[in-house]
């Protein structure tokens, strides 16, 4: 029986997680969970799942909560201190991240720190902290298991070959909404960008997919986690999203992982690994499938892309840089405050502004991104960009 602490359990990863907890109630068993402030629905989890801690992050949130989860000897603790209380739950074996933005950094840190080992949904971790997490990791022989497609995909490939047999690794993109619209992404709205022709996400995520974003911070990911620089890293168009990843070995071999758009599969295999657990999910049907595309991205009408991978050569602190600069901007754009072409100059600014760390600590780490979130709400005050 392995037990699991869910961080983010109310959203869509989390929810899933739960999904493939319920389908295997003899292999794994919820002893935490932590949301931000959904507390309603935190509840019905903490009925039906009996963990023995609950964390919101939210003080004031956690206060509605109060008493209603002692009955079932559930306890209720709240802010970063309950956060960190959860994630370092003396019973966890494995701790799933799937917090957005930020914030689920330091958790997810003093939880390899206690030995807990990594499902990594949330790629901002890995982003602004990768090289950290994976010295970390490999110092403590605490493993940290991908859940992001594609790098599950990766993973997957990659395993039992030693990266010196790897010429390149190979992430695809559905391309997003925006892939074939003409004209100028100037007045595009959040409504429209929220709209993403293969997968169902949260907000922050789905427009990270329309300015490909998504992909620059998932190059950064890949080079973390692999070892591998980011030269050696490609992006791939493949609307269909059938195939995840790719890996190109030196003799000019490939091997592809291909699923269904959905993420319980990456979310189960990080649980079950190195088992393969039977479940009930929809598969692949190759004889449905009419064909499958590929093209190279547009760098040009999608600048984010390119600014992941300077992000990912200048090292240290300049992912930190990026990752936060691109959440105040995408969260501004939600908010109508700014456009959907801004977000690329914003963050461009902000980097150009930057001295990058080399080798930071966490705290070095920490700093950056509050630097960085600074600046960017001062560029957009400026907002002569
Ligand atoms: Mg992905």
């Amino acid at each position: 029986m392995k037990n699991i602490v869910i961080l983010g359990s109310t959203g869509s990863i989390g929810r899933n997680t739960l999904d493939i907890v319920r389908a295997h109630p003899d292999k794994f068993r919820v002893c935490g969970l932590a949301v931000r402030q959904d507390i309603d629905q935190l509840y019905r989890q903490a009925v039906e799942f009996r963990p023995e801690i609950v964390c919101v992050f939210d003080k004031a949130a956690a206060q509605k909560l109060g008493g209603r989860l002692k009955r079932y000897g559930i306890r209720v603790v709240a802010g970063r201190e309950g956060l960190l209380e959860v994630s370092t739950f003396k019973k966890a074996h494995q701790v799933i991240c799937a917090m957005v933005g930020a914030v689920g950094l330091e958790p997810i840190f003093a939880a390899l720190c206690a030995g807990k080992s990594l499902g990594i949904a949330n790629k901002e971790p890995l982003v602004i902290a990768g090289d950290l997490l994976m010295r970390e990791s490999r110092k403590r022989k605490v493993p940290v298991f991908p859940i992001d497609s594609e790098h599950s995909g990766l993973w997957q490939c990659l395993e039992g070959y030693p990266m010196s047999s790897i010429k390149k690794l190979v992430l695809t993109s559905s391309g997003g909404p925006f892939r074939k619209l003409k004209g100028s992404f100037e007045h595009l709205t959040p409504k429209r960008a929220l709209k993403h022709p293969k997968w169902k996400m949260g907000p922050k995520i789905t427009i990270d997919s329309a300015t490909l974003m998504n992909k620059g911070l998932e190059v950064i990911e890949a080079a973390n986690l692999f070892g591998m620089p980011s030269e050696k890293i490609d992006v791939l168009i493949h609307p269909e999203a059938i195939i995840h990843a790719m890996i190109e070995f030196v003799d000019g071999s490939h091997l592809a992982h291909l699923a269904i758009t959905d993420m319980r599969p990456p979310i189960q295999y990080s649980l079950s690994y190195p088992e393969r657990l039977n479940n009930h999910l929809p598969t692949l049907n190759f004889t449905q499938l009419k064909s499958l595309h590929f093209e190279a991205p547009d760098r040009r009408r999608f600048p984010c892309l390119d600014l992941g991978y300077e992000a990912s050569r200048a090292g240290g602190t300049m992912p930190a840089v990026l990752n936060a600069a691109n959440e105040v901007a995408v969260q501004a754009f939600l908010d109508y405050k700014m456009k959907f072409t801004e977000i690329a100059k914003t963050i461009k600014r902000v980097m150009q502004q930057h001295t990058p760390v080399s080798r930071p600590s966490l705290s070095q780490l920490l700093e950056a991104d509050r630097w960085s979130r600074e600046t960017a709400g001062l560029v957009m005050k400026g907002n002569k960009i």
